[in-house]
């Protein structure tokens, strides 16, 4: 039985694993590699850093990739640049028409802000992200502005941001290409005050070809 979620992949897979509901995650990328996320279950944000391995203090930059691309959304093609304006990783492939990275990660304190002190002991993205930063020494302050694959966050004509319902689905994928040997850090988004899990976190799928 052929399985749907390889569909289009071509090279040997070195990887495959699945990332539980709610969970931090971390791996090494070599250059030239693809990384494919599959939303297994539908409308599930995959928060998402990326490190240099040469060097860790490159990183993902939002700022300078929304600048180079002239747009806020990440689409097939997108190239995610570093904070030196380097390539990072590329997006080669999306069964999702946009992904979002200005929306942030949710945290114990915007949550507090947003939804009630009832939420303080709630997991966030920002303590999954800081768990699987501490497996290799970084900290808090390696936390830099991140990617939100599968979660849409639209710009209103007033200019302001909503977070509402997911334009994934089951089983869509985003593929990216490594331009250098990186780090991607994960943090599959706990979240269940808005509706960027639809309400429920759900497991991914996370699949590496050379
Ligand atoms: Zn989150």
């Amino acid at each position: 039985m052929t399985d749907p979620h390889l569909s289009g992949l071509s090279g040997s897979i070195v990887h495959d694993e699945i990332i539980p509901a709610r969970a931090p995650w971390a791996h090494h990328v070599k250059q030239g590699e693809t990384l494919r996320i599959v939303d297994l279950e539908g409308n599930q944000a995959v928060d998402f850093l990326i490190y240099s391995a040469a060097d860790d203090s490159e990183r993902y930059s939002a700022q300078d990739t929304v600048a180079a691309q002239g747009n806020l959304f990440l689409r097939e093609g997108t190239v995610l640049l570093s904070n030196e304006g380097r390539p990072l990783m590329t997006i080669t492939g999306s069964a999702v028409e946009y992904h979002d990275t200005i929306g942030g990660a949710c945290s114990c304190e915007s949550n507090t802000l947003r939804y009630g002190h009832h939420t303080k002991s709630q997991h966030a993205c920002v303590e999954n992200f800081l768990e699987a930063n501490l497996w290799e020494g970084r900290g808090k302050r390696d936390i830099v502005s991140n990617i939100n694959f599968f979660m849409n966050v639209p710009v209103e004509a007033d200019g302001a941001l909503g977070i509402v319902d997911g334009i994934s689905a089951p089983g869509l994928t985003v593929d990216l290409r490594a331009e250098m040997d990186v780090i991607v850090v994960v943090s599959n988004c706990p979240q269940i005050n808005n509706p960027c899990n639809a309400f429920n976190p759900t497991p991914v799928r996370m699949i590496v070809v050379a």
